[in-house]
């Protein structure tokens, strides 16, 4: 079910909790959301629509992918960024790393281990920096 978007940024400061398999449905609702706003959206965390719970969803090249408790355990090559959220009007410069290894679980809550580069990792980073009340 898509939900309405969070932009209260006192509640979007909160650093969200760890999520369990209880929260499938909102994982759920969280990747029919981002595929309502897919025009200008590349991904969501879940505090976005109004749940704090460790959950981010996002366009790897074409495909959608979810990740539960996502952790980013290596940075690499920094540059500078500038990004838009759906949260908050206008873009805003950001720091960012070409290359990060992940650390997640998916949907059976299976740990994975994998590593992004470009655009798909700087999504991930954005979206984790949501689940950790970190807006651009
Ligand atoms: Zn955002």
């Amino acid at each position: 079910m898509e939900r309405p978007i969070m932009k209260d940024p006192i509640f979007l400061a909160r650093k969200s909790a760890p999520a369990a398999p209880e929260d499938l449905r909102v994982a759920e609702d969280l990747l029919e959301t981002l595929a309502a706003h897919r025009d200008g959206c590349v991904g969501m965390a879940a505090n976005m629509i109004g749940v704090a719970k460790r959950i981010i969803v996002f366009d790897n090249e074409g495909k959608y992918m979810t990740m539960f408790n996502p952790e980013i355990i290596r940075y690499a090559e920094p540059y500078e960024a500038e990004e838009g959220c759906l949260s908050l009007p206008g873009t805003r410069k950001t720091k960012r790393y070409r290359t990060i290894k992940v650390q997640y679980q998916n949907e059976r809550f299976q740990t994975r281990l994998q590593t992004f580069s470009g655009w798909t990792a700087q999504i991930i980073q954005h979206e984790i920096d949501h689940c950790n009340g970190i807006l651009i």
